[in-house]
């Protein structure tokens, strides 16, 4: 009788841990039609479109997140991807590719043919043409079907640029009555473009073009997609200061919820055809902070239990899960936090 106790509770003890760990990794199932992952790359963009058991993955940050980029995927029971876009060849959105591409079964690759020559392009390219992936020069007006869902090439219209930003590969998902509009680091003279040619741009949640910068996201645009949700896709400190003031406080003005990977980590934005919820990882930081917060005014370590000056060197080094961000000195006064002597917050 003690024995079969004592394996009922062994039996018990191996649930509950096995319970445990599955909470500990990072969440990896969503229920939705279509799912789009803002995978967090730090300095670049990087997102997966996930539509029942059929994958889009629009571009993979530097080749420093590749390792990331193919775990997240692995995590996500990804095997194949049906589209693989490469929305403009910089490296903060292309290097990732190369080990995506060779790593998984990729069916299609899709890009706008530009000059550039660099090893980082050249290196995706050779692995699309090593493994046969169907290459597809992007046609404004194209459309792909993937699970019960869609996307439409929407840019760009021009055929040459001065800079490689502006030939990104502008992208409409579409799901039931729900939309992404996913800008790549299109700028201001692309999303003019698209306005006077008729595109249709309104989105329910727009990927802020190129990090956030100013040199994007102009009036117009914002107007003509007028989206209920921004997700802008940046490093934490990043040396553009991305995403610029002027952005935040355009969508900030529209009443826009903005969902920032800088501070939030992967934002996945879950659809079922009608509605579309929200999630993150750092999820103490609520929205309004990371929304209206454009500079970080203070940053505490949950450990040290100290708060810092955004610029303050101690909090750039305040690893991302010990990171909390307070809007005033009071409130981390409050929550009993102590200013770092070497900058007095
Ligand atoms: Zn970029
Ligand atoms: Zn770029």
């Amino acid at each position: 009788m003690i024995k079969k106790i004592l394996s009922l509770f062994i039996c018990i003890a191996v649930v509950l841990s096995l319970c445990s760990c599955s909470f500990l990794s990072a969440r990896t199932s969503y229920e939705g039609d279509l799912i789009a992952h803002f995978i967090d790359v730090g300095q670049g963009d990087c997102i997966l479109l996930e539509s029942q058991d059929d994958f889009v993955l629009i571009d993979a940050g530097e080749a420093e997140y590749s390792a990331t980029v193919c775990q997240y995927l692995k995590n996500n029971d990804v095997s194949s991807i049906d589209y693989v876009i490469a929305t403009h060849p910089h490296s903060d959105h292309c290097g990732g590719l190369t080990e995506v591409i060779e790593t998984f079964s990729v069916d299609n690759f899709i890009t706008v043919e530009t000059d550039q020559q660099t090893k980082t392009w050249l290196n995706v390219l050779y692995a699309v043409d090593n493994n046969n992936v169907n290459y597809i020069d992007a046609k404004v007006h194209s459309t792909y079907t993937f699970g019960n869902s869609s996307f439409e090439i929407m840019g760009p219209y021009g055929k040459s640029y001065e800079g490689y930003n502006d030939y990104s590969v502008v992208v409409k998902a579409e799901c039931g009555n729900t939309s992404f509009l996913l800008t790549g680091d299109a700028e201001k003279k692309v999303e003019h473009e698209m306005i006077e040619n008729g595109a249709d741009l309104s989105a329910d949640v727009l990927k802020v073009g190129h990090h956030g910068s100013s040199t994007s996201s102009c009036n117009e645009f914002l107007d003509a997609v007028d989206p209920s949700y921004a997700v802008i896709m940046c490093g934490m400190y990043n040396d553009y200061g991305h995403p610029h003031v002027e952005t935040i406080n355009s969508l900030n003005a529209r009443n826009i919820a903005t969902y920032r990977t800088d501070i939030l980590g992967t934002v996945v934005a879950v659809s079922d055809g009608s509605n579309i919820e929200f999630f993150y990882d750092n999820e103490e930081i609520s929205v309004t902070t990371s929304k209206n917060d454009t500079s970080l005014s203070y940053i505490g370590n949950k450990n040290s239990r100290k708060f810092h000056l955004s610029s303050c060197s101690g909090a750039k080094d305040i690893k991302k899960k010990n990171r909390v961000i307070f809007d005033k000195r009071e409130e981390a006064i409050n929550n009993g936090y102590t200013p770092c002597k070497t900058c007095n917050p």
